[in-house]
């Protein structure tokens, strides 16, 4: 194999990709696998410890990845309890603790099917297959208890790699996967394309989106930034399809806003926390992207419209940034108390120095960003 490209299936009834925004008592899940979470399961597949990480992880992250939404799953929550008979101390009112279990929940996507394309150096990509084929540790989707129920490569026959241009004709290359016999293939399917500066495109797209995913080590967390690119590619229904000969397949995206959830509740608390802000960012009135959680104290599907604030994208990645910073527990940061005005301006600078940074360009302006 001298192929540039390694497609992988991720499946399975549970699946669980940590993102920034999953800290403390609330574990939330991305929507999609996490360039961190892919790479970690590379890492158990190759038998690379923490420790040995920090060395190998430049490498596996010069890897470009593609996620292909085969199919999204549904969020579900599970309650945990951490520490009943420890006798942990928990927070009561005023300031005071008291002895009791620490209350957690995690999230879920039941049953979503997600292709994955990495791309980069053909040397790395056939070790990773090759471990992948056989792993050395248990390999799992995001958490341990996340197990796939079918293996993430094709056959022996290495119709799982393929040498492709680019990562959109890669991830389109692939066959859409129905879910019982007889399933409809969509006209479009969601893809998250990672993005990096060329020649021909060297300043990232007004709708390129920060995903603050990429590990430089397993011990201790932290994130670097990337970005993505969320498109609507057409994609196959197999009967013309080997994989190698790649097949361009692309159709422009239609504007569309994030979906975190497909929870019809949500949906409508959403729906009304937009219309009460006329659809614009109450941080800076650009027009807004997506809505974000001041409190998860009835996430999940009890969100009121009192719950959510409607942000643009890069002030959306602004506050989630402060608070991960902060890891704050249930209560989060409403951008429009006066308090948080000049982390949020200082944080939002900082993700456009970052972008300008990226593109080696001199810095956007705030309008050309968002
Ligand atoms: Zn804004």
């Amino acid at each position: 194999m001298n192929a540039n490209t390694l497609l992988l299936r991720l499946e399975g009834p549970l699946q669980s990709w940590g993102n920034h925004e999953s800290k403390f008592v609330i574990r939330r899940t991305g929507e999609a696998p996490t360039k961190s979470g892919v790479v970690g399961l590379l890492c158990a597949a190759l038998k690379i410890s923490r420790i040995a990480a920090r060395e190998r992880l430049p490498k596996l992250n010069s890897l470009a990845m593609a996620v292909r939404v085969d199919r999204p799953g549904v969020r579900w929550w599970d309650y945990h309890t951490v520490g009943a008979r420890m006798q942990m101390r928990i927070a009561e009112c005023e300031g005071k603790t008291k002895p009791g279990a620490m209350l957690t929940r995690r999230e879920y996507l039941c049953d979503a099917s997600f292709l994955v394309a990495l791309q980069g150096d053909p040397e790395l990509l056939v070790a990773a297959r090759q471990a992948l084929l056989n792993p050395a540790w248990p390999i799992f989707l995001g958490r341990k208890s996340c197990p796939p129920s079918l293996p993430l490569l094709g056959r022996n026959d290495e119709s799982d790699t393929g040498d492709f241009p680019d990562l959109s004709s890669a991830i389109s290359s692939v066959p859409w996967r129905p879910r019982l016999v007889g399933d409809e293939r969509p006209e479009r399917v969601e893809c998250l394309l990672e993005w990096r500066p060329s020649a021909n495109e060297p300043e990232a797209p007004a709708d390129a989106e920060v995903w603050y995913d990429v590990a430089q080590s397993f011990d201790v967390q932290s994130h670097q930034p990337r970005f993505v690119i969320r498109k609507q590619l057409t994609v196959g229904d197999g009967k013309n399809v080997s994989i190698g000969s790649p097949r361009q397949t692309k159709t422009p995206a239609p504007p569309r806003a994030r979906a975190d959830y497909r929870n019809s509740e949500y949906r409508a608390a959403r729906k009304s926390r937009l219309d009460a802000d006329q659809g614009l960012c109450v941080f800076c009135k650009a027009p807004a992207g997506t809505v974000q959680h001041i409190t998860y104290r009835h996430a999940g599907g009890g969100e009121t419209q009192d719950d959510l604030r409607s942000l643009c994208r890069l002030c959306h990645d602004a506050v989630t940034m402060i608070e991960y910073g902060l890891g704050m527990g249930l209560d989060r940061i409403n951008p429009e108390d006066p308090k948080w005005r000049d982390k949020i301006i200082a944080k939002r600078d900082e993700i456009v120095a970052f972008r300008s940074m990226e593109t080696r360009r001199r810095r956007l302006s705030p309008e050309e960003v968002e």
